[in-house]
């Protein structure tokens, strides 16, 4: 895999924090950053397009990409459903000249970078407590109260990993998040 110039801008949190948010908003603003999809075995929400959000496959497809080498990195961020960040998606960005941006777990962001150290920034989103973060699944209301409990319950977990990242964006005031995320994006990107 040839990574010529292209970067990698990897964006992580639990569930809920503002990633998706934050990422559409700095795909806005940089024109050469392209969304990575990754691959997936949860269901499809009823917003969600097969080959945009994601690329929705069963678990056995799945496995059978895992076995095949097929992905850069995957988790299985919540039992049984199955998440990873295919070779050719990244390969298809960077033939495009793009750089990439990715929303994924935070096991699997910083898995990502220790492929590609140089080039990558990890960005921590970090929400203003654990009890915010429900309040925004609730309010998104995409989650059965099942899954949204495992959510909530995954995050304290996940929180623990922030001082492993390159930098930390505080998700408390949106306006501010954006400010922040556009500094540090555009500080690593250069002009390149
Ligand atoms: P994630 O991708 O990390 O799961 P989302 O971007 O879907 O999170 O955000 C979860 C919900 O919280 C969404 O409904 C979003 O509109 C809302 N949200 C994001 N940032 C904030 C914020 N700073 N204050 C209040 N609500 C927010
Ligand atoms: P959701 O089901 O809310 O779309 O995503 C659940 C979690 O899976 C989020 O933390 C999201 O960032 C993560 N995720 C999405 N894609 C990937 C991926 O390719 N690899 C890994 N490791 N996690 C991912």
């Amino acid at each position: 895999m040839i990574a010529g110039s292209g970067r990698l801008v990897i964006v992580a949190g639990p569930s809920g924090t503002g990633k998706t948010t934050i990422v559409r908003h700095l795909l806005g603003v940089f024109p050469r950053l392209a969304f990575s999809i990754s691959a997936c075995s949860r269901p499809r929400r009823p917003n969600e397009r097969d080959g945009e959000d994601y690329y929705f496959l069963t678990a056995d497809k799945f496995r059978e990409k895992i076995a095949a080498g097929d992905f850069l990195e995957w988790e299985e961020v919540y039992p049984g459903s199955f998440y990873g960040t295919l070779r050719s998606e990244v390969e298809r960005l960077w033939n495009a000249d793009r750089h990439v941006i990715f929303d994924i777990d935070v096991k699997g962001a910083l898995n990502l970078k220790k492929h590609f150290p140089k080039q990558s920034l990890t960005v921590f989103i970090q929400p203003p407590s654990v009890e915010a973060l429900e309040q925004r699944l609730r309010a998104r209301n995409t989650e059965t109260p099942g899954i949204l409990e495992q959510r909530v319950n995954k995050a304290k977990d996940e929180l623990t990993y922030a001082p492993k990242f390159d930098c930390i964006v505080q998700n408390v005031d949106l306006q501010n998040a954006f400010s922040a995320a556009e500094k540090l994006v555009g500080d690593f990107l250069g002009d390149k």
